[in-house]
């Protein structure tokens, strides 16, 4: 049982879930909150569910009611039945019955919700973000973190310093290297395929601070930031009100840092930048990595929130993790693209990718999908398990993102956008990422000339994959490569002159 000041003690209570940017999660919070004085009613975060949203609960002991995409007066009317002491369940869309002191959102059985587990996501959408007593921690209850470093667990997402190799290996190059360790969180990200990382600050940032805490002790830092995007405002606000909420909770008290709204600021080592304040953002050479010599040549450990959120459940539940599967724990994909909303889907790293898509409706028929962001890989396949190793060696990306696209888009269009795209964002510092991306967005405008070079374009993804600097470089080729190897025909009938599609009407 938590304290009593928690969500989860209230019964019966109304939860109100969208994300802290959302003004319709706000008025119906208001329009809740003015129809009643007795029935507690908590604005939670986000489920990752966008399409659900502003998302009702209706909660009376281990009795909860779901009410989707609901109005104010939806709120204000089921707010007045749960006060008049009638559990309002004969309007909902679903009902669940669950512990009544769960701390993760109870699931429906259909429904987007109920893809895949919700554990690191668990109480995204269900607690107070804001409110320390709805969170089980592993800094009040003095958990041992070194469980964590023994899980084996790869850390995630293109804004960390050791993406998909393990975390302890950094944790212990930082502990071992001579200085005053320091914990990044590298929360940065302008591309908006990418939620998984906004909606866990969002919606259980407590947890986030918490991972933080966990790795700070076991590097022996006193220090952490938490960098997030300039344009950000109210997350940046919410995030510091979770600071300030959980300060006499955690032993490490993060500051903020806000960084330019590019995309390269969010590479590691450019946040790194960023937060030492350069005029101008470029990724540092490595070696040394930012372990060794970080944010003002401390010894850093960077993660992204999702990296530090699996941290944080590793500790409170080891036996979920299984050291010697390949890429244990779970991975959190945001799906996206061609459908009705998007949606994050938490699911073992041995689910198959296509499991992903039940969580979403597609606008027309699926063609293809750009998985891992928007520097993945193009395919047509979705029976690929979610695990790095698995979708490495596919061609394609890891960064938690499966943009489904459909019959309408043009695969050269689509690959040309990202290759003109990385052309402009690149930082211009090593020759292979400032060339080789200008190269790239020649030869395809080429293709629209008449001339289709497949084996040169493979050659030069190949190049810069080797000997780029940093993986904005490395990756920017693999939507074009992938989408040769698995479209060469259209783009041949490009060379033509026409498009399959029919979208093609200008060059790139
Ligand atoms: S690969 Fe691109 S972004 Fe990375 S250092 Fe080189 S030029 Fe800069």
């Amino acid at each position: 049982m938590t304290d009593v000041t928690g969500t989860v003690d209230r019964s019966p209570v109304v939860r109100i879930s969208a994300d802290v940017t959302a003004d319709r999660g706000d008025r119906v919070y208001a329009a809740a909150r003015d129809a009643t004085d007795s029935v507690p009613i908590v604005r939670t975060g986000p489920t990752g569910s966008r399409k659900l949203e502003p998302l009702v609960l209706a909660t009376d002991g281990g009795r909860t009611a779901f009410f989707y995409s609901a109005s104010p007066s939806d709120a204000r009317e089921l707010a007045t039945e749960l006060e008049s002491g009638t559990f309002p369940a004969s309007h909902a869309d679903a009902i669940v019955e669950h512990d009544p002191d769960t701390l993760s959102l109870p699931v429906p059985e259909t429904g987007p919700l109920s893809v895949g587990h919700r554990r690191v996501l668990g109480p995204c959408g269900w607690i107070d973000p804001l409110e320390p007593a709805d969170y089980a921690l592993c800094s009040t209850e003095q958990q041992d973190v070194s469980v964590a470093a023994e899980t084996g667990l790869l850390a995630r997402g293109r804004g960390d310093a050791a993406a998909d190799k393990p975390a302890v290996d950094a944790w212990t190059t930082a502990r071992d290297t001579e200085g005053d360790p320091i914990v990044v969180v590298n929360a940065h990200e302008t591309d908006d395929r990418q939620q998984t990382d906004r909606t866990l600050l969002a919606g259980a940032p407590i947890a986030v601070l918490d991972g933080v805490a966990a790795v700070a002790s076991f590097v022996g830092a006193k220090d952490a930031v938490i960098y997030l995007n300039e344009r950000e405002t109210a997350l940046q606000q919410h995030v510091r009100q979770a600071v300030d909420a959980a300060e006499d909770a955690l032993p490490v008290v993060p500051d903020i840092v806000v960084g330019p709204d590019e995309y390269r600021a969010g590479a590691p080592t450019a946040a790194l930048e960023a937060m030492e304040g350069a005029d101008r953002i470029e990724p540092r050479l490595q070696p040394p990595t930012p372990a060794k010599y970080g944010l003002y040549g401390r010894p850093t450990v960077v993660h992204t929130p999702r990296t530090v959120a699996q941290v944080q459940r590793a500790i409170r539940s080891p036996l979920s993790f299984d050291a010697d599967a390949p890429d244990p724990g779970t991975r959190l994909v945001t799906i996206t693209g061609d459908v009705d909303a998007p949606a994050i889907v938490e699911l073992d790293a041995g689910t198959e990718l296509a499991v992903a898509r039940d969580a979403v409706a597609m606008d027309g028929s699926f063609k293809m999908a750009c998985v891992g962001g928007v520097f993945g890989g193009i395919t047509t396949e979705l029976d690929l398990a979610l695990t790095a190793q698995s979708l490495t060696a596919a061609g394609l990306g890891t960064d938690g993102v499966v943009e489904l696209l459909n019959d309408d888009r043009c695969v050269v269009a689509t690959a040309g956008k990202r290759a003109r795209f990385a052309s402009q964002e690149n930082s211009g510092r090593c020759v292979p990422g400032r060339e080789g991306t200008k190269q790239l967005t020649e030869l395809l405008r080429e293709l629209y000339q008449g001339t289709f070079r497949g084996d040169d374009i493979r050659e030069l993804g190949r190049v810069m994959a080797r000997s780029s600097n940093c993986q904005i470089g490395e990756y920017a080729p693999r939507p074009v490569v992938t989408a040769i190897d698995e479209f060469e025909p259209e783009f041949r009938v490009h060379a033509d002159g026409q498009c399959p599609s029919g979208t093609c009407t200008t060059q790139l």
